[in-house]
């Protein structure tokens, strides 16, 4: 008896210890990737996690005009073209561990309302995060403006596989590999231009940013002509982060989307 309850109790030990082993590796895994990474679209940082990782990014759990989402029009109203004077060059391009982002020089613009948004960067995400239709597309690119305020409105471009992209080219050329260290990159206002299609029909609806924190009450337009890129140019994308950095659909609570 006394033998057998010795045996149970050392069993116990080991079985204590192991557990006890294993999620102390399982907490230190997690503790370093939130301070490696914060956020990312992975496992247990992934986006279904977001909204936990910080009480700033609440948003991504609770919102109600969350993006992206599959872009249905609800109403057609032939809305004008986009008021977009693009005319500064590029400044850099970083790698910030989630995205590949070109930085702009100061005084493009886009004017919404009369209100007047600077365009800050320019990012892509593999694959696209909105869909059109149903339709998800290999690569889709952010064209993010702010207002002073701090107000902000996306044009999004998405990317549909053929032929070689000879801007993405320039800017894939520059890939930093390390993180957040910027590489200067000259892009003439023409060339950033040239990423648009030259067919200006959108789909207009308010959503937020598609990253922590996730910030609601930003202006969305999104390109109804794709333009192209190559399977190669997408898969270099990729490779840079060995995975996919789209956040899933998010539901559209039966929001108005113009066309
Ligand atoms: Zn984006």
């Amino acid at each position: 008896m006394n033998k057998i309850t010795t045996l149970s109790l050392s069993s116990m030990a080991i079985l204590f210890l192991a557990t006890s082993t294993a999620s102390y590796a399982e907490n230190v895994k997690t503790h370093t990737s939130l301070h490696k990474a914060h956020w990312g679209y992975q496992g247990d940082v992934g986006p279904s996690h977001w909204s936990a990782i910080n009480e700033k990014f609440s948003m991504c759990g609770k919102g109600k005009m969350q993006t992206p989402i599959n872009i249905i029009a609800t109403e057609d109203k032939d809305l004008t073209p986009l008021a977009l004077s693009y005319t500064t060059a590029s400044n850099d391009v970083i790698n910030n561990g989630h995205t590949v982002q070109v930085n702009i020089k100061s005084g493009s613009t886009l004017t919404i309302d009369n209100n007047i948004y600077e365009l800050k960067q320019f990012h892509f995400h593999t694959p696209s995060e909105n869909n059109i239709n149903g339709t998800s597309y290999p690569l889709e690119a952010h064209f993010v403006h702010a207002t002073k305020e701090g107000n902000l409105a996306v044009v999004a471009v998405m990317f549909k596989e053929g032929k070689s992209n000879p801007i993405i080219e320039k800017i894939w050329n520059k890939f930093p590999l390390e993180e957040n260290k910027a590489v200067s990159i000259e892009l003439s206002s023409a060339d950033i231009q040239a990423i648009m299609p030259s067919d200006k029909d959108y789909y207009k609806f308010m959503g937020s940013l598609t990253t922590p924190p996730c910030s609601e009450n930003v202006k969305w337009n999104v390109y109804k002509t794709q333009m192209s890129i190559s399977k190669n140019q997408v898969q270099k994308f990729y490779d840079i982060f060995g995975h996919a950095n789209n956040r899933p659909l998010q539901d559209t609570h039966k929001r108005t989307i113009v066309e």
